[in-house]
């Protein structure tokens, strides 16, 4: 505990919530909020563009965090060009970046690499969690909500292909939904495919 311990309770969750600070990159100015879920010592993080309480419906993006695709330019998924799409449209138009530590669709970096090592012997994304004894999607948005509330923001633009995160979110009103068609490239065609066809992603 010190003089910036600010923790906050929210349904099932405990948070620890850090100060706002400057945060500038590359695609524009931002400023940076971190949340850490106790016990477990997850930390979470939001960065937004200080104009976002002042829009009718600022655009949100709700990012989970995937080692290899955000920092290390993996080709097998698509995440790392939607997180710099995301934060590049969020610093144009105003908004939320939320970014959630659930690797792996909430399976973690270690299973999630157990999965590619089958992805390589030839099964899908699906299959190869499904092998490993996982859901195709374990990911869990109460975190988003918590962050949500944080932010005070009511109405919405939601920027995502994902139509289950349009209905987990049940502290705003989602007033439009933007999508993002990036990253496509002949490692991850296949798995954009199963995203669309068995995920009912939408694009
Ligand atoms: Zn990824």
């Amino acid at each position: 505990m010190n003089k910036f311990t600010n923790i906050r309770n929210f349904k099932q969750l405990t948070v620890e919530i850090s100060k706002e600070a400057k945060l500038p990159t590359k695609f524009g100015n931002f400023k940076i909020v971190a949340f850490k879920e106790l016990p477990a010592n997850k930390e979470h993080s939001a960065i937004f563009t200080e104009n976002f309480n002042k829009l009718e419906a600022p655009l949100v993006r709700i990012h989970s965090e995937c080692l290899t695709g955000d920092t290390f330019g993996s080709l097998k998924c698509d995440c790392g060009d939607q997180l710099n799409y995301a934060l590049k449209r969020i610093a144009e138009v105003g908004g939320i970046l939320l970014y959630l530590r659930q690797e792996g669709r909430g399976i973690g970096l270690v299973n999630k690499i157990n999965a590619y090592y089958l992805q390589d012997q030839g099964f899908n994304t699906i299959e190869a969690n499904h092998q490993l004894g996982f859901e195709a999607d374990l990911r869990n948005y109460d975190i988003a909500n918590f962050i949500l509330k944080y932010f005070e923001v009511d109405k919405i633009t939601l920027l995502t292909n994902n139509p289950k995160k349009l209905s987990t979110l049940n502290e705003v009103i989602i007033v439009a939904r933007e999508s993002i068609i990036v990253g496509e490239n002949i490692y991850n065609s296949d798995y954009l495919k199963v995203k669309q066809k068995d995920m009912g992603h939408l694009f």
